[in-house]
């Protein structure tokens, strides 16, 4: 099968390797989309490690055959793969909260991921697309995934004004999914045009544009100095917490979702004056047992979210290096960029 790997900063080669047969309780998928995520463009452009194995994790595709031991599922089915592998034996995943495991693996860190023709997984792993909207669009089920999960971690209570910083998907799809939800109001900020544009598309009552004017003044006269109840920060960056802590309302919320490339300089003495929560959201797993990819599908499938106008881009797998070109180089336009082996 064909397979991308890294190859060094700012480059990708498409590789001949010998596609496995799936293990005892694995299932090997035929990929038909992989979209490119923020951090794959952070591997790319060499702010943080390559991986060894091939990249992408935001993955659709069709089962075309099943290990030992797999019953539910049958060559044919189309599915979506849940890319965090839990250990299932540590104190959060026998809690229920699989996505703090500290033992986890990564589809695309620990074994080849879906910028390939081929994916093998657990079984465990697989949720089933069911026809229609979600099918079409699995690929984003990851990143609203984890817009969901920060969103439920918060949690976002029915009524509240959510503030969502940054308008690149996973920014993007929180407020979509904050709608879905019931948030009562929907603050977001935007640094380019095309952001701004989309964020107001997705749902957003306000888009506050990041570099002019003073940000946070603005969220307090649009809250008439109250603030939000709950910030979603997918931006990450000393400016977005910073942003998040004077945004907040007395009492409010943080979620983190976006990861911070250096260590935050900032006020933290707003968490203890105006007694804030801070809350972290890694990936994706189960909130109150239930599945975030499960209600990620959910929201798909009755159309309550539809990231259609995210997806900017495709390219066949051959065309991996200009899909990682347009995807780094936002003047591109690019929200989601898709890989169709
Ligand atoms: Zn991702
Ligand atoms: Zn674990």
């Amino acid at each position: 099968m064909r397979a991308a790997f890294f190859n060094g900063k700012g480059q990708l080669r498409v590789d001949e390797v010998p596609a496995t047969a799936p293990g005892p309780g694995e299932v090997a998928v035929r990929v038909s989309a992989c979209g490119v995520c923020g951090s794959d463009l952070h591997s790319f452009l060499g702010h943080w490690p390559q991986p060894p194995f091939a990249p992408g994790h935001e993955i659709a595709g069709t089962v075309e055959a099943v290990g030992e031991g797999v019953t539910h599922f049958a060559p044919g089915d189309a599915v979506t793969i849940e890319p965090l592998i839990p250990c299932g034996e540590c104190r959060p995943c026998r809690a229920g909260q699989p996505s703090a495991c500290g033992h986890h693996e990564f589809i695309s860190w620990h074994r080849h991921g879906g910028f390939a023709d081929q994916v093998v997984a657990p079984a465990r792993c697989l949720l089933a697309l069911p026809e229609g909207p979600a099918r079409a669009q699995g690929a984003l089920v990851e990143p609203l995934a984890v817009a969901i999960h920060g969103l439920r971690r918060a949690p976002l209570q029915g009524g509240d004004t959510l503030l969502v910083l940054g308008a690149g998907t996973i920014g993007l799809l929180a407020i979509a999914a904050g709608r879905a939800l019931g948030a009562g109001r929907i603050l977001a900020t935007a640094k380019h045009t095309h952001q701004a544009e989309r964020a107001e598309q997705m749902g957003a009552d306000t888009v506050v544009r990041m570099g002019e004017g003073n940000p946070a003044e603005a969220l307090a006269t649009l809250t008439q100095g109250e603030g939000v109840d709950v910030v979603l920060d997918s931006a990450g960056g000393s400016q977005a917490i910073d942003l998040a802590l004077r945004a907040a309302r007395r009492g409010g919320t943080l979620a983190l979702v976006g990861a911070y490339p250096l260590p935050p300089r900032t006020a933290l003495n707003e968490v203890i004056g105006k007694e804030l929560r801070l809350v972290g959201s890694n990936c994706y797993g189960l909130v109150d047992g239930r599945r975030d990819f499960a209600l990620a599908i959910d929201l798909l499938a009755s159309g309550r979210v539809d990231p259609s106008p995210l997806v900017t881009h495709r390219f066949p797998l051959a065309e991996i290096q200009q899909a990682f070109e347009t995807a780094s180089n936002k003047s591109t336009g690019a929200v989601k960029v898709l890989v169709e082996p």
